[in-house]
């Protein structure tokens, strides 16, 4: 699904992805795991096309197509979701009517016909419950005036709603209230599939409990330093991150 590659990348002289190596295979649950400052959203950034990080080193392929040499919109048609810390307003655009294009520009993307208004609407209503987003935010412009909760959970809602092959979420949990933080994991439970993976980056463990990852990476000061199952994420809880920083100094 995903192969990284000794990816490395720098911000003006900041030297912050420092050869990245993940390889994701379809219908897996990665999480990445790490310190502030290790480079985890800048990693997501560059996976999801933003401009402003100078790839300098390695690759990225998507699916066994070049993902960097993509533009975001074919990023977005090829499959792939991205889910952000701080979700993106958009005032004056309803959530239904946004939703409803980015909806049918996925279908598009998958050869299937444009969905009609009212399988759009159940559908909807379906999924917004998933992740207990109250049904009058879908007429609410896009996450404008949204509580933190509520933006997070409208983010689930549209990776509910898009169904991607691929979704990445940055920091979703990050936040949240223990009934935020356990909508946004069955949201994700419930999109679990053989056909689609996730890449779930979090600072915490908690996050974890819920949507339990097949693989854990650690990434320290631009580098994965460890690679493990669930119980990686079991042992940083107890030790903290200051054990890796010393192996990654050694
Ligand atoms: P994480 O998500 O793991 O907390 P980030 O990817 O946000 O880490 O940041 C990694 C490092 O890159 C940090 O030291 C941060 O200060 C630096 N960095 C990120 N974005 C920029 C930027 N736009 N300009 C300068 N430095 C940046
Ligand atoms: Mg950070
Ligand atoms: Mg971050």
């Amino acid at each position: 699904m995903l192969k990284i590659q000794n990816l490395q990348a720098r911000i003006e002289e900041a030297e912050i992805l420092k050869g990245i190596d993940l390889e994701m295979g379809q219908g897996e649950v990665h999480a990445i795991m790490g310190p502030n400052g290790s480079g985890k959203s800048t990693l997501a950034k560059i996976l999801a096309g933003d401009e402003s990080y100078a790839v300098t080193g390695g690759g990225v392929a998507l699916e066994g197509e070049d993902l960097l040499a993509m533009e975001p919109e074919e990023r977005a048609r090829a499959g792939l979701f991205m889910g952000f810390q701080y979700p993106v307003e958009i005032p004056g655009v309803s959530n239904s009517y946004f939703l409803k294009a980015a909806v049918n520009a996925a279908r598009q993307a998958r050869g299937e016909a444009e969905i009609d208004p009212v399988s759009f609407l159940k559908l909807a209503r379906e999924r917004a419950q998933w992740v207990q987003l109250d049904e009058s935010l879908l007429n609410r412009p896009v996450n404008a005036g949204f509580s933190g909760g509520e933006k997070k959970r409208n983010e689930i809602f549209h990776m509910a709603m898009l169904e991607p092959r691929l979704a990445i979420l940055d920091e979703t949990d990050s936040g949240l209230d223990i009934d935020a933080l356990r909508a946004v994991a069955d949201g994700v439970n419930r999109m679990r599939s053989p056909e689609r993976s996730f890449l779930i980056i979090t600072h915490y463990q908690r996050l974890l409990n819920y949507i339990v990852p097949d693989h854990v990476h650690v990434m320290v000061n631009g580098r994965i330093v460890r690679s493990g199952g669930k119980e990686l994420a079991e042992e940083l809880e107890r030790t903290g991150y200051a054990l890796f920083d010393d192996e990654e100094a050694a």
